[in-house]
């Protein structure tokens, strides 16, 4: 096949990254970051991808977050050598946790006992110091310490003591900054997520557990974060690339989503409502998008066209099964006679998290033009 010129020639379903809009949100946070005085270690998990990283290096971010020890081993195969696994450590993949710790700066996530005794008891068997981070609740009530309980303390103590462990600090994430309704909710949570963090640091450092560091954020709360006084780094993914979920509460603007899923209309029968299209559940994940309902629209909203950031504010993708989507507005004549078989359709993803792991590659374009093509490395 030769290499496409513009998203009119691309096989489907695809997923096309806009590279001047990818740089612009790499940039805004990287410089909100550097004017707040904290550290950028962004968490790759969202584009799993060596050349968006290095775009993220490029303009200053200080080594990375992931999700799994595969993404951590890809990225670190890759020359990124200094790499924070933000999950509580998985037990079962401790073999593969020293390998890596050979090789690289590996900082792990723990916030239990028996993690903690785990993960020392291999580093002595291998003759090697471990990082760790101790993981915070911040209120997302996911996982995480409980700051005020004073076994937390002694946790934090038992780390910064151990003699195979260095402790790096409390690490934080406000998940919740997610379900928060409006701007003043997402300030009112970043203010949690900083202070709950740095005043247990505090009482720590008071009861002379050193802390060397806090590491805190996610994309809404650093939207809506004003100060970072006590935080050494922060740790947002998302924001590289946007998606509806973002868009619908205001994180950002339409025009700052950088992913869009290309799709071809692949069936319309007159005496049905909708359209198929050749994205599903395998194309666009099954995130039901933002959690307000009143905001959601289906699996994900459709563009106006093949470039730019307007919506058709008619139809959406209503819901979808593994290679179908289902294309369809509240009317049967927002869809009859305005699609036909073989049209091109591009989907605001819901979650651009999820949507990314669903495809091998990312088509680089810059409005239709196909610049590039950058893989996605989501090996499990
Ligand atoms: N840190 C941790 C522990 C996370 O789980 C996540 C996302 O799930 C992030 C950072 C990045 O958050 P976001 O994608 O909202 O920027």
């Amino acid at each position: 096949m030769p290499f496409p010129r513009t998203s009119h020639d691309i096989p489907t379903p695809a997923l096309l990254l806009d590279r001047i809009v990818l740089e612009r949100n790499i940039i805004a946070m990287a410089d909100k970051t550097a004017r707040l005085g904290a550290r950028l270690r962004p968490h790759v998990k969202t584009h799993k991808c060596l050349e968006v990283g290095r775009l993220q290096r490029r303009h200053g971010a200080a080594g990375i977050t992931v999700s799994t020890i595969v993404e951590a081993r890809d990225f670190a195969d890759h020359g990124f050598d200094d790499i924070t696994w933000a999950v509580p450590l998985p037990l079962s993949r401790l073999d593969e946790v020293v390998a890596l710790a050979r090789r690289v700066t590996l900082r792990v996530t723990v916030e239990s006992v028996e993690a903690v005794e785990a993960v020392a008891r291999v580093a002595k068997a291998a003759g090697i110091r471990m990082h760790a981070w101790l993981e915070v609740d911040c209120g997302y009530h996911r996982s995480g310490v409980d700051p005020v309980l004073p076994a937390s303390a002694v946790l934090a103590r038992r780390l910064a003591q151990s003699e195979q462990l260095t402790f790096d600090g409390l690490l934080t994430h406000a998940g919740h900054s997610y379900s928060a309704p409006d701007a003043a909710a997402r300030a009112r949570v970043a203010k949690q997520e900083r202070e709950v963090t740095t005043a247990f640091a505090e009482r720590l450092r008071a009861d002379g557990v050193p802390v060397p560091a806090v590491s805190i954020g996610s994309t809404p709360s650093m939207a809506a974060m004003d100060s970072l006084a006590g935080v050494d780094e922060v740790r947002p993914g998302n924001y590289v690339f946007y998606d509806w979920m973002q868009s619908a509460a205001g994180v950002c603007a339409p025009g700052d989503v950088a992913v869009s899923v290309l799709t071809t209309v692949i069936s319309h029968q007159d005496a049905l409502p909708h359209a198929i299209v050749d994205a599903g559940a395998l194309a666009l994940s099954k995130d039901p998008g933002p959690g307000d309902a009143a905001l959601r629209r289906g699996l994900g909203p459709v563009y106006a066209g093949l470039a730019g950031a307007a919506l058709d504010p008619r139809v959406n993708i209503s819901h979808v099964s593994q290679e179908h989507g289902f294309l369809e507005g509240p009317e049967a004549a927002d869809v009859r006679g305005r699609f036909r078989v073989g049209d091109r359709v591009r989907v605001m993803p819901n979650h651009s998290c999820l949507t990314a792991a669903m495809f091998d590659e990312y088509w680089v374009v810059e409005d239709e033009r196909v610049m590039d093509r950058w893989k996605i490395w989501r090996g499990r």
